[in-house]
């Protein structure tokens, strides 16, 4: 059994997602062979010089699991793109590229974060590919550690009023791109989160079935896409 997972934001002013997540992974994560994590699972990140006690026990709650045998797969977003090898190391997971192609259920499926599909949001695919090159990503982990402080806070009030990001404040997915994106890695099936409009759409592309399947975050509640003997199914559980 594989488990699919994104967007928990986790912070330390929800500790109902942490304590959710923590019991997530003390249960349903230990049965599985591997747990695929695509992107934002922290809300901010300034660097993994820059760890708190709470993120720093996040990573040691990811590597009693992978001590017991599940593998961890952690894909950036674009709140935590700073998330580098020492948190890895320490969390006993593999950092994915995004897009990522991968095997499951004898499937070749094509795993993203999501973001570089809204197309449709010129400015922030601009800011997107300014800050994501690999000078940009030296420098900003190179910043003094109050700047980078500095630059979180800025970056998150921009994000309007403090609150959490809704589906409708989200920019979704140009169908266009989804096309050409599934078209060139050849595959049938995509899963992203960082839209918050949890779904299975089902499409045509030249005349074959596909689908986009798009996981929740968590807020009100929990998700988890399953992949077993039965297929590919998501469902919504409770954060308590
Ligand atoms: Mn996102």
């Amino acid at each position: 059994m594989i488990l699919l997972i994104s967007d928990l934001h986790l912070e330390e002013e929800r500790p109902d997602i942490s304590r959710a997540f923590l019991h997530f992974l003390d249960t349903r994560a230990r049965q599985a062979e591997a747990l695929y994590i695509l992107g934002d699972f922290f809300e901010v990140w300034i660097g993994d010089d820059a760890m708190s006690p709470f993120q720093h026990g996040i990573a040691a709650a990811l590597r009693r699991l992978s001590d017991v045998g599940t593998r961890i797969y952690l894909m950036h977003g674009n709140r935590d793109f700073l998330l580098g090898k020492a948190f890895c190391r320490e969390a006993g997971c593999t950092l994915l590229s995004d897009p990522h192609e991968v095997q499951l259920a004898g499937e070749k499926v094509l795993l993203m974060h999501g973001d570089s599909l809204c197309t449709l949001d010129v400015g922030y695919q601009k800011m997107r590919r300014l800050l994501r090159n690999p000078l940009s990503l030296f420098i900003l982990r190179n910043l003094p550690l109050g700047t980078r402080h500095k630059l979180a806070r800025k970056l998150r009030s921009e994000s309007r009023s403090q609150t959490r990001m809704k589906a409708s404040d989200i920019v979704d997915v140009t169908p266009g791109e989804v096309q050409r994106v599934m078209t060139q890695h050849g595959v049938k099936t995509l899963i992203h989160g960082h839209t918050h409009r949890p779904a299975t759409h089902d499409m045509q592309i030249d005349g074959q079935p596909t689908r986009r399947i798009v996981l929740g975050d968590w807020d009100k509640q929990g998700w988890a896409l399953q992949i077993d003997e039965n297929g590919f199914n998501q469902s919504a559980f409770a954060l308590d």
